[in-house]
Formats: structure tokens, C-alpha cells, sequence
């Protein structure tokens, strides 16, 4: 048996923002982060629909980015005092992320981090609220996920919290939202959006429902990536749904190493954090290649190749022909062959070497693992990692 769960409603195309006038209740929190919602005008316009919808609205602003414990807990504790009954999160992935856990922590105040770390074990929600997200980027697609990252900053960790009571009631996809995204973080978004659609796709969790999904982003990523780069708005427009449909398929065939690797290289150094996005698109070719010494995902990945029509006779030629595609994709969008280039090299050679194995090991342990078409051992991860650094092929 297995399960496949998205939000009750989904609104997309321009204008979407509109139908917040449309839902039914008595009060709303707004969830906002640093401030692009309130500089562009669209807080302002969701909060005036909020109003025609008869509700009253107070606002929780300013959740940064990689959202802390504390934010969570200072949100929970307003929505305590202020009970509302929709929860409305606006913005990049954090404040959308935050909300999630703050809305556990307003129905569930006596719960803790340390009870919702086990996936899929959350308490029932929406007995005070339900949830509205409204996404400004167009990557991490939490607006139709069971997914939220919490950090504590305190000890050092990151919460991974995995959950379909999470997952939003309603999505309010729309893409003038997106409209407002700088160069670099469409790259970067895109390429992560890339990366969930083609770990869903050889996921050993993939099935019927995920397949179509997750194949459809990949093309539609494929054509669209670099024109929204270079600053087309109706490719920008298109990604922005891209996105959510490699969402909806991740979210319910999860993920693969290069996230569980993404996750546990992004904080490790002290020259920098590896921006999410950027470290999935740097080690996705050399994960394929190490994928596909299992037979069964290189001809996943070769249905891929095939459906973007990359060319190739044999299963190989395609998985080579994928690899190579992804490479030069990379290198249109200015993204760093290797950990090695990243940012001029702020990550230190002899550290990452140092850290090399405490790094493969809580690699291997991520939730994102389980789910890998091939379970690395820990040699294999450390090679795997020394060739993300180096930017070199993976051959074993
Ligand atoms: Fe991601």
C-alpha cells in the first residue's frame, strides 16, 4: 500500500493571489520573510484580499532564511494568543517551511523537535487551522510538500520534518510572485526543481501517480531553465508551475542521495554555506553516474534522456547523453562545475578533506537515503563526495 497526498485545492496562473478573498473564515496569520512580499506590494495585496474575505489579519514578519527554532516558537505562540484559523505563508521556502512547524506547535503546544524528528508520526492537524501557501520561488515547491526544515541553532541541527499533515490545504501557485527573482536564485531554484523531479523519477518509492508528474517537470525544466535565466517572463511563468509538479511528484516518491549529500555538505565548512540548489545541481551528474552502475535506474535515467529526446542507441549512450546535458546546463546558468570553484573557492581544500568522513557518514544517515535506487557504502560516499570537490567523473 502506499499513499499519494497533495493539497485540497491548487490555483495557478496570474492573479491566483485573488483567490485568498475566496476562503472562509474569521482570522488569518500572515507568514511572511525579510521583506521582497512587502517591497513588490503583494503582502499588502493578500492582506487586503484576507480583508474582503471578512477576516482579520495579523502579520508575522520577518522569518530568515534557514528558519530557527525560535522563530517557529515565537510564531506558535502569537497564533496561540491570536486563534486563527487560516494560516497563510507567503515567500521563499523559509517562511513557508516555518509556518508548517509553527502551525504543529499552535494546535500541539505541549509537543517538541524531538517528537516530530520520526517521519510520518505527527499529531492530527487542522483542529484550529488550516494552511495556505503562496510560493515567491520557484525551487523548493514546499507549497505541495509533507516537507519543512527547522534549524536549532543552538545545538547545531537541522529537523528535517516529514509529514502529509503538513502538506497545505491550498497552493496559490502564481507566477507574477516569481516575476520578482534575481538571475542567480532562478539558477539555483531551477536547478533544485531539476533535482527533485529526477530523484523522484528513479526513486525506489516512484510509482503511476509520481512518474507523469516528475517526467513532465523534467521537460518542461528542460526547455524553460535557461530562457527564465536570461530573463524571459513567460518561461518564468512556466517554471514557476515546473516546479510544482516536480514538488507534487518528490513529495510523495521522495528524494536521493544528492540531497541527503546537499544537506549534510551545505553548513559543514566554515569558509561558507553550499546554497541548497547549487550543491544539487554540482553533484547531480556524478550521483547519475554512480546511480547507474544499477541496472534498473540507468534505464530510468535512459527514459528520461529519451523523453527529453536527448539521443543515444544503448542505455549507456542515453545515461551519458543525460550526464552531459546536465553538465551543459550547469554551465549556462554560471554554476560551478565543483565544490572546489564554489564562490572562488571559499570551501578549504584540507578542511573538506579533514572532514571528508564524519560528512559521508551523516550523509548516508539523511532521510533522503532510504529512498536511492543504490545504498552507498561508506567508501563510496567519500568518493563520491572527493569527486563533487574535484568535479571529476564518477567511474565505480
Ligand atoms: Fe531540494
Amino acid at each position: 500500500m502506499a499513499r499519494f497526498t497533495l493539497p485540497r485545492d491548487l490555483y495557478h496562473g496570474k492573479g491566483a493571489l485573488a483567490e485568498l478573498k475566496n476562503l472562509t473564515g474569521k482570522k488569518a496569520v500572515v507568514v511572511v520573510g525579510g521583506g521582497s512580499m512587502k517591497r513588490f506590494g503583494f503582502l499588502d495585496k493578500a492582506v487586503n484580499y484576507l480583508k474582503e474575505a471578512g477576516m482579520e489579519v495579523a502579520l508575522f514578519e520577518n522569518v530568515e532564511p534557514d528558519p530557527s527554532v525560535d522563530t517557529v516558537m515565537k510564531g506558535a505562540k502569537m497564533m496561540q494568543e491570536f486563534g486563527p484559523d487560516w494560516i497563510v505563508a507567503m515567500g521563499g521556502g523559509s517562511p513557508i517551511d516555518a509556518a508548517k512547524a509553527m502551525w504543529v506547535f499552535y494546535e500541539y503546544p505541549d509537543t517538541s523537535f524531538e517528537d516530530l524528528i520520526t517521519p510520518f508520526s505527527f499529531p492530527t492537524l487542522r483542529t484550529k487551522a488550516h494552511f495556505c501557501a503562496i510560493p515567491s520561488t520557484s525551487g523548493t515547491a514546499t507549497e505541495v510538500t509533507a516537507f519543512s526544515v527547522i534549524t536549532d541553532y543552538n545545538k547545531g541541527i537541522k529537523y528535517p520534518l516529514a509529514d502529509f499533515n503538513i502538506t497545505p490545504d491550498v497552493a496559490i501557485v502564481d507566477p507574477e510572485l516569481a516575476e520578482t527573482m534575481p538571475a542567480k536564485l532562478t539558477a539555483h531554484t531551477g536547478m533544485d526543481a531539476l533535482t527533485h523531479a529526477i530523484e523522484a523519477y528513479v526513486s525506489t518509492m516512484h510509482c503511476d501517480y509520481t512518474d507523469p508528474l516528475a517526467l513532465h517537470a523534467i521537460k518542461m525544466i528542460h526547455n524553460d531553465l535557461k530562457k527564465s535565466y536570461d530573463g524571459d517572463m513567460d518561461a518564468r511563468d512556466r517554471m514557476h508551475n515546473a516546479q510544482c509538479l516536480a514538488g507534487m511528484a518528490f513529495s510523495n516518491a521522495l528524494l536521493g542521495i544528492v540531497h541527503s549529500m546537499a544537506h549534510k555538505t551545505g553548513a559543514a565548512y566554515s569558509g561558507g554555506h553550499i546554497v541548497h540548489g547549487c550543491a544539487n545541481a554540482m553533484y547531480l551528474p556524478r550521483v547519475i553516474q554512480y546511480n547507474a552502475k544499477v541496472e534498473s535506474a540507468a534505464v530510468r535515467y535512459a527514459e528520461i534522456a529519451d523523453f527529453i529526446q536527448l539521443g543515444g542507441n544503448t542505455v549507456e549512450e542515453k545515461v551519458a547523453a543525460l550526464v552531459a546535458e546536465i553538465k551543459a546546463m550547469n554551465e549556462a546558468l554560471n554554476i560551478p562545475k565543483c565544490i572546489k570553484d564554489y564562490e572562488g573557492g571559499i570551501i578549504d581544500e584540507k578542511e573538506f578533506m579533514d572532514k571528508l568522513s564524519q560528512v559521508a557518514t551523516l550523509a548516508i544517515g539523511d532521510a533522503c537515503t532510504g529512498s536511492n535506487p543504490r545504498i552507498p557504502s561508506q567508501e563510496d560516499m567519500e568518493k563520491l563526495l572527493k569527486a563533487c570537490y574535484y568535479g571529476e567523473d564518477v567511474d565505480f
